[in-house]
């Protein structure tokens, strides 16, 4: 028998999600989404299973990943009960269900301890730089070295296992039990959703620059990592790197512009219901992108010396956006919307089997 838990829709509000029970269930949103389908069929019986309280069926289910945010269901919603942002909102819940360490769920759920965790960051990073007395050779050494070993922590430390929690969770209790096969003939769907977010093109049929400016983000981001971490822009002489730097960081620093000014003016669907940790996200993406381009900047013009301030906040900058909003925040969703179409994708395979 399923288990109910009658506090769940209560939880979920500390998550980011309103008014959802006005929804009396008359499934528009169901059949407005172009992403719903007869054998993955969303968002009202996630709405279903929240009003019920039904959190174990929630935690093994994939669906949320599935959803685009592209506000279609909420448009023909005579409720005003607003799928898009419940599914949202699951995605956070499910972030911090997956997370061992809890901390997803403790810092979603409070702005005050993030801000703290934040402020903690800098001050260690504050303190690190002024025993070093701000040398700028170390200061550049080390933001380096904090760099490689902070993408192996993270991935070893937490993403690994918590995608294997995920693995459990969705498939493992779920009662799935998948040949060993189907994970390699899956393995597709994995990296083409992981790149190209491909999905995300038949949700917004009608508005594809928003999944092109996605696309471009992903691409410049991940980009950017392998050149400041493998190719090391900031110690580099190579002409060619140095400008592929520029242009990575530049066109971060754009999208996320754009992306900012969206949420102001609250312009799209992703966009009507902004929580902390989605302007979290897109404002340190935008200071990753401003600093690193501003630092490789006044390497060339020789001024970095004298103004080593740049260096320290694009420290500060990097050390959170590392240490707090990849493995914790935002970020995570790029990742477990991949793997969750990937199990998704295994599941299916196995019950068509
Ligand atoms: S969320 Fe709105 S459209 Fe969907 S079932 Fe409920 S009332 Fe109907
Ligand atoms: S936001 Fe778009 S993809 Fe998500 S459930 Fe609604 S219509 Fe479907």
């Amino acid at each position: 028998m399923a288990k109910v838990n009658p506090e769940f829709a209560t939880e979920l509000m500390k998550y980011g999600v309103g008014d959802f029970k006005a929804c009396f269930n008359c499934g528009n949103c169901t059949a407005t989404c172009s992403l719903s389908t007869n054998d993955s069929s969303f968002p009202r019986e996630m709405i279903r299973f929240t009003t019920l309280g039904l959190e174990n069926e929630i935690k093994s289910s994939l669906k949320p990943w599935e959803c685009y945010y592209c506000g279609e269901c909420s448009n023909e919603c005579p409720r005003q009960a607003n799928p898009d942002e419940l599914m949202m909102t699951l995605r956070r819940w499910l972030t911090a269900k997956y997370d061992w360490t809890g901390l997803s769920g403790v810092l979603y759920r409070s702005l005050t301890l993030t801000i703290v965790a934040l402020l903690l960051v800098a001050a260690g990073v504050f303190f690190f730089a002024r025993s070093a007395d701000f040398d700028t050779e170390t200061l550049l050494h080390t933001g380096h070295l904090f760099e490689m070993l902070a993408i192996a922590t993270v991935f070893l430390v937490i993403f690994v296992p918590n995608l294997l929690r995920m693995w459990y969770f969705s498939i493992v209790k779920s009662g799935v039990k998948a040949p060993l096969k189907s994970y390699f003939t899956a393995l597709s769907e994995l990296f083409v959703q992981m790149f190209t977010q491909k999905r995300a093109k038949d949700c917004d049929e009608e508005d594809n620059f928003r999944w092109l400016e996605h696309l471009v983000l992903v691409f410049a981001y991940l980009s950017l990592l392998f050149t400041t971490v493998f190719l090391n822009w900031f110690g580099t002489e190579s002409l060619f790197i140095i400008v592929l730097g520029y242009v990575e960081s530049f066109l971060i620093f754009v999208i996320t512009i754009h992306f900012v000014s969206g949420r102001i003016k609250r312009n799209k669907a992703l966009n009507k219901f902004s929580q902390p940790s989605d302007w979290l996200f897109v404002i340190w993406l935008l200071l990753m992108g401003l600093t690193a381009f501003m630092v490789r900047l006044f390497i060339d013009l020789n001024i970095l010396e004298n103004n080593i301030w740049i260096h320290l906040i694009h420290l500060i900058v990097l050390a959170q956006w590392a240490l707090i909003i990849v493995p914790f925040g935002k970020w995570t969703h790029f990742l477990y919307r991949s793997f969750g179409l990937y199990f998704a994708r295994i599941k299916a395979k196995k019950q068509s089997a």
